[in-house]
């Protein structure tokens, strides 16, 4: 019975490493009971990231052959820098991000991390490359600090601490009465979506992979809120090479560089007050953006 045990127990545990490693991940991408459909090149390498650089050349995508999503779309992430992705509902945008995860093989272009196609390095040194703020994070039945510390099992107390006070939950945790003791999860103490995006933040900042993917929440937070998340990317964005997924024009304004979606294609890219210059598509989502807050202030 115990040779029996030892070995299913040993399964167990890998099962649950292998799961926590993925939960944001999938939950970000949608990609939940999702069957794989790539695989590692015979003898890929290891990808190797020196400075987080981006590259989308001429990437076409459809998840069926007869409906394409994506068309001809390049752009750069140069290191460092906090680059927005908007467009419509429907645009691609969480597509764009599935894709330099690869979870799909792309039907032409490539997709280069500093210099390296994508589908030519293992998919472990891809995706341990890439953190993700998923839109809606899954907090584990434990403390808020042991959530915190599952972006590093092995982080020192200091790292912890630090990551606290960067993802600006430090003000927040200390007024739980348990402070970072407090369970949280289902049977926990219940926490906000803005609360929640600051801690998968905090996870990020301590798993500490140079290129992060941030897939802002489309619901509307208060400005409070807003506010804190903000500083908390930003924080974040220091450091990291980042690509922000965005839904709220008004969160991106101060990114380096906005890609705009269209009908699978970069209609445009710049920043916000360039493209606001440009009046075109951006600028109408702009100011749809505008009446639809000012509209929902009046209701509120
Ligand atoms: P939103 O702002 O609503 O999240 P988005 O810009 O992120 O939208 P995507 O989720 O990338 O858009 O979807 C782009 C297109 O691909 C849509 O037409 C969508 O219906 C389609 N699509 C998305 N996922 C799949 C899938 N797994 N299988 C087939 N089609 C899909």
């Amino acid at each position: 019975m115990i040779q029996l045990f030892i070995p299913l127990n040993f399964l167990g545990f890998v099962y649950r490493e292998i799961r926590r490693a993925l939960t944001d991940l999938e939950n970000m991408l949608g990609l939940l009971e999702q069957q794989p459909t790539v695989e590692d090149m015979p003898g890929a390498p290891e990808l190797i990231v020196r400075q987080g650089r981006i590259e989308f050349a001429r990437v076409a995508f459809g998840y069926r052959p007869d409906r394409p999503v994506l068309r001809d779309v390049g752009f750069v992430v140069e290191p460092g820098q906090r680059v927005a992705v908007v467009g419509a509902s429907g645009a691609g945008k969480s597509t764009l991000a599935r894709l330099l995860f690869r979870f799909y093989d792309l039907d032409s272009g490539q997709i280069r991390i500093d210099g390296q196609p994508i589908e030519g390095v293992t998919l472990d040194s891809l995706r341990q490359a890439i953190a993700v703020v998923p839109q809606d994070t899954v907090l584990f039945n434990t403390t808020i600090r042991d959530n915190i510390a599952y972006g590093d099992p092995e982080a020192a107390p200091e790292a912890i601490e630090r990551a606290i006070d960067m993802a600006h939950l430090r003000h927040f945790i200390d007024s739980l009465p348990d402070g970072d003791q407090t369970l949280v999860g289902e049977r926990g103490l219940k926490v906000s979506g803005g609360e929640k995006q600051r801690i998968a933040i905090a996870r990020v900042l301590l798993k500490g992979s140079p290129i992060v993917v941030f897939d802002e929440a489309t619901s509307a937070l208060d400005s409070g809120a807003e506010q804190a998340i903000l500083a908390a990317m930003r924080s974040l964005a220091s450091g990291h090479t980042s690509l922000v997924i965005a839904h709220r024009l008004s969160t991106i304004t101060d990114a380096d560089r906005i890609i705009v979606l269209h009908e699978g294609r970069v209609a445009e890219q710049g920043t916000h007050q360039a493209l606001l210059d440009q009046a075109g598509h951006y600028a109408r989502l702009w100011a749809l953006q505008q009446e639809q807050e000012a509209q929902a202030g009046q209701i509120g």
